[in-house]
C-alpha cells in the first residue's frame, strides 16, 4: 500500500489522519508486512539534517511517518502543501493499545525508568483488562542483546520503545529485523504521560497547538532542545525549495 506523502525541509511526512494510520497499519501488519512507525516533528526534521543515520532511518527505514507535531502542519501551510493531518504518537500510542485490547492483539512495553514503565503497563491494564501485555523492559538497561532476547521470548505483536529520540528510532532500526514483531513504534515520553509522571499538556494547550510552551514551562530543562523551533520556522519561512 502507497502512501501519499509531502517534504518539509527535505524530510518526507505521511498524508494520513488517525483513522487512516490505524488502517493503514492492520492492513500492512495482516499482510505480514513489518511496519516502522516514526513521529516526525520540527525537532527530529532539524536533527535529521545534521544526522546522516537518522535521516536514513527516516528515508528508507520508517514505513509510516506520522506528523506528530503542530510545527509540522504548519509548515505545510506555510509552503502551501496539500494540508498535513495531525497525529499525535500519544494518540496513535493509544488508538493502537486499543486495538491490540480488541483483536487479541500483544504489546510489548520498552523504555523509561523501571517504576515509570510498571505504572504504565498498570494503567494499560487497569484501562483494558482483556489487553496481553507480553512485557515490559525499563529502558536504562545497557545489554542490548539482553533486551533483544527478552522480546524474542515474549513474542508480542506490537513494540513501544520509549528511549527519547533519535535513541528509539535507532535501537528500532538496528534491532527490528530479528525481532518478531507486527510493528515497532518509537514513543518517546508516552510511558511518563500515561503513568501520570509527565502530564499531558490540558485541552486548551492541545487544542491550540501548544503543548511545546506548556512543556517548556514544566520541564525548563528541555529549553535548550525546544531553541530548534524557531530555528525551523525561520527556515521554513524564508527559505526556498525543499531543503
Ligand atoms: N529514556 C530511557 N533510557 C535512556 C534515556 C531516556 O528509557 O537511556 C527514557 C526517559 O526515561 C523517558 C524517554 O526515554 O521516558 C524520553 O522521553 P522524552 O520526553 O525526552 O522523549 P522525546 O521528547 O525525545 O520524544
Amino acid at each position: 500500500m502507497k502512501l501519499q506523502q509531502v517534504r518539509i525541509l527535505g524530510k518526507p511526512v505521511h498524508l494520513v489522519d488517525m483513522e487512516q494510520a490505524v488502517s493503514y497499519l492492520r492492513s500492512q501488519t495482516s499482510a505480514g508486512h513489518k511496519e516502522f512507525v516514526l513521529a516526525m516533528n520540527p525537532e527530529k526534521i532539524m536533527k535529521a539534517r545534521e544526522d546522516d543515520q537518522l535521516s536514513r532511518i527516516i528515508e528508507k527505514k520508517a514505513t509510516l511517518l506520522i506528523a506528530d507535531g503542530v510545527g509540522v502542519v504548519l509548515a505545510g501551510k506555510v509552503r502551501g502543501l496539500p494540508p498535513i493531518p495531525r497525529v499525535t504518537g500519544v494518540g496513535l500510542f493509544e488508538e493502537l493499545t486499543a486495538a491490540a485490547a480488541e483483536d487479541g492483539s500483544s504489546i510489548f512495553l520498552y523504555g523509561a525508568a523501571e517504576h515509570v514503565v510498571e505504572r504504565a503497563a498498570e494503567v494499560l491494564k487497569e484501562r483494558y483488562p482483556q489487553l496481553t501485555i507480553a512485557g515490559i523492559q525499563h529502558g536504562y538497561e545497557k545489554d542490548e542483546e539482553l533486551v533483544v532476547s527478552r522480546i524474542q521470548e515474549a513474542r508480542p505483536d506490537y513494540l513501544f520503545v520509549a528511549l527519547g529520540s533519535p535513541a528509539q528510532e535507532k535501537w528500532i532500526s538496528r534491532n527490528l529485523k530479528r525481532l518478531p514483531v507486527k510493528l515497532a513504534m518509537g514513543v518517546g515520553g508516552t510511558f511518563d504521560v500515561l503513568a501520570g509522571n509527565v502530564k499531558r499538556a490540558p485541552q486548551w494547550a492541545q487544542k491550540w497547538g501548544v503543548e511545546w510552551l506548556y512543556r517548556f514551562v514544566k520541564q525548563p530543562s528541555r529549553a535548550k532542545r525546544m531553541l530548534n523551533l524557531p530555528k525551523f520556522m525561520w527556515l521554513v519561512l524564508f527559505t526556498r525549495g525543499n531543503n
